[in-house]
């Protein structure tokens, strides 16, 4: 159902992937738009629970195609270093494709909002809670349920990656 990715050597294993997930601060999330045009969005987000989750408010034009059709993709880029002389760029990324779905469950989505408190205002535990709170009923958590996810990263990060863990072996 999913595409094979061509260049298979550039594939980052799982446990890499993840991190990138857990590293990386904003992603793109991409939309069934209307008059077929996509909608690829910005977004904070954090990954938790085996999921995306990010806030939304319960309006606009994200919101309302959330609510047509789940079906996403949302795309992270974690390195894009340009390298002028090697005419090249060593990126490392992932890309989900999943269901996005509004958070109902109340112990779901307060957890999300505090794992978004943690990756992005560590140290501000007490502000965020009120946060919370007080926007408790204006604030909608969607969590993205992840059907398939692949990690790339350019081949000459690929090498250093196995160069730097096989001579920490040594
Ligand atoms: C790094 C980053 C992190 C963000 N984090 C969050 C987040 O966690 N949660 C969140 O809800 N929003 C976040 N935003 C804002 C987000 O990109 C949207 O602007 C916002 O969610 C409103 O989307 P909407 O579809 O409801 O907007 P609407 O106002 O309904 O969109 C209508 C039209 O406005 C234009 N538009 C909307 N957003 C943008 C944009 N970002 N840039 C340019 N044009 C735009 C598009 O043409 C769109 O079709 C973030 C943006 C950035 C850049």
């Amino acid at each position: 159902m999913f595409r094979e990715m061509r260049r298979a050597n550039q594939l980052l294993p799982m446990e890499l992937t993840e991190d990138v997930l857990r590293r990386a601060t904003a992603g793109v999330l991409a939309l069934e738009g209307e008059n077929s045009y996509p909608y690829a969005v910005p977004l904070s987000y954090v990954y938790g629970n085996g999921k995306i989750y990010f806030h939304s408010a319960t309006s606009g034009y994200k919101f309302d195609l959330i609510q047509a059709n789940g079906m996403v993709s949302f795309c992270v880029i974690e390195q894009d270093q340009i390298v002028p002389e090697e005419l090249t760029t060593y990126f490392r990324s992932v890309i989900v494709f999943g269901k996005a779905k509004v958070i109902r469950d109340e112990q779901e989505k307060r957890r999300a909002l505090e794992l978004l408190s943690e990756k992005y205002s560590p140290g501000y535990e007490e502000k965020s809670r009120l946060s919370i709170e007080r926007n408790w009923d204006n604030v909608c958590i969607v969590g993205i349920e992840i059907d398939h996810v692949t990690g790339k990263e350019a081949r000459e990060l690929a090498k250093l990656r196995k160069s730097s863990s096989s001579s920490s072996k040594q």
